[in-house]
């Protein structure tokens, strides 16, 4: 084994004491330019479930710290629901220039079908429908392919209707009312979540302005919808009502935290704290919290459901409830929100035994 090889199974282990793993799998096909790493946290509640990233990382070491901090809250979020997953995540390193994605979709199935379906995948940042539906040739362990392949499709905007849910309960909780009217909500990162959130908040009537690296989902956002549009190095310091980060992740950090003059951040991008103790930063600072894998959970549970709307609604509702007893409790216990939020999920994973049943994710 190389030097730098050694130092790169040191790492691993180094970087579990942070964030904790069960099974680590590494897949490598040169041929066809794949190179993707999926991180079991938990399997206590079932087999794990969990999206695939497609993004270019500075490094393997960064692939590797982000999905091991995905796979974490992925765990939390399916013992929070209380649903039979357990957490695991996928990143797919990817090159510079994808030359036949087709290929790449195909060595990622074969990939997650040889985990024999420890892992379930879905899609994340980078990868859509379209991907689950190559992916869904190969293996079974695939949830978000389209209807054509018994797949529950995109989750997006079961996503962004969880988001929606989230803001209107923080404000509900702030402002005492959740309406949206006027409400003034700043979204950095419009993708696939963020224009669905855009659309609905703009139902309802609330002030929405923007902020996105790429042009492009600037101008598709400002084609459909009347919103402004922030620069992304100004999208901290910009006075609104509510933050919703929902592009990437760890963008609560020390500097970030205090030019922040909105009073709630409510979005959907995973692990939005540098780490836990960023939640104890935000609220001494006055500004509320609302954990992100609570509030990112519609599209989870669209899966869990495989779109039963009646279902889904009741829980898109309890998910808004559920929020609210956070901040209260944390007002009461002067903790921030997302240390009760992991509280509640450990709890359920301790019990480790399900409230009520449903249907098998796949066959
Ligand atoms: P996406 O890749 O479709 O969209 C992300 C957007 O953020 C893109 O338009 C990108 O250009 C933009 N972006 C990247 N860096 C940025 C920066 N520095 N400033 C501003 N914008 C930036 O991803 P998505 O599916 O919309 O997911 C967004 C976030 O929500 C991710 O963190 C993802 O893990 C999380 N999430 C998504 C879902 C889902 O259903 N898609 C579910 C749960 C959590």
């Amino acid at each position: 084994m190389s030097n730098q090889a050694c130092g790169m199974m040191a790492d691993v282990f180094q970087q579990s004491v942070e964030y904790p793993f069960s099974t680590l799998h590494f897949g490598n096909d040169a041929d066809r330019q794949f190179q993707a790493i999926v991180a079991i946290h938990s399997t206590a509640l079932g087999p794990a479930l969990g999206g695939c990233r497609l993004v270019r990382y500075t490094s393997t070491n960064a692939a590797l710290t982000d999905v091991l901090r995905l796979a974490k809250g992925m765990t939390y979020k399916a013992a929070f629901h209380h649903l039979p997953f357990g957490g695991g995540k996928a990143v797919i390193i990817a090159p510079e220039k994808i030359r036949d994605r087709r290929d790449l979709m195909n060595a990622y199935g074969d990939f997650i079908d040889s985990l024999g379906g420890m892992f379930i995948t879905a899609v994340d940042s980078g990868t859509g429908p379209d991907d689950m539906d190559i992916v869904a040739k190969r293996t079974k362990h695939v949830v978000c392919a389209s209807k054509q392949f018994s797949g529950t499709g995109d989750p997006s905007p079961h996503t962004a209707k969880g988001v929606l849910r989230g803001i209107q309960a923080a404000s509900k909780y702030l402002f005492k009312s959740d309406q949206m009217e006027g409400i003034h909500v700043l979204i950095q990162g419009v993708g696939h979540v963020g224009i669905q959130l855009v659309s609905l908040l703009k139902t309802l009537g609330a002030k929405v302005s923007v902020s996105d690296v790429n042009q492009q989902s600037i101008k598709t956002c400002q084609d459909r919808f009347e919103v402004s549009v922030v620069e992304p190095e100004e999208v901290y310091s910009t006075p609104c009502d509510v933050f919703s980060p929902c592009a990437l992740g760890q963008i609560i950090n020390a500097s970030t935290a205090k030019q922040l003059k909105a009073k709630i951040v409510a979005g959907s991008a995973n692990n939005q704290l540098l780490d836990g103790s960023y939640g104890e930063l935000l609220r001494k600072l006055g500004i509320l919290y609302a954990p992100d894998y609570v509030i990112n959970s519609g599209g989870l549970l669209q899966i869990a459901y495989r779109n039963d709307q009646q279902l889904m609604a009741r829980e898109i509702d309890r998910l808004y409830e559920r929020l609210i007893t956070i901040f209260e409790q944390s007002s009461r216990q002067g903790v921030s929100t997302n240390v009760i939020a992991n509280q509640m999920a450990e709890d359920f994973l301790r019990e480790s035994k399900l409230k009520h049943p449903l249907p098998a994710v796949h066959a």
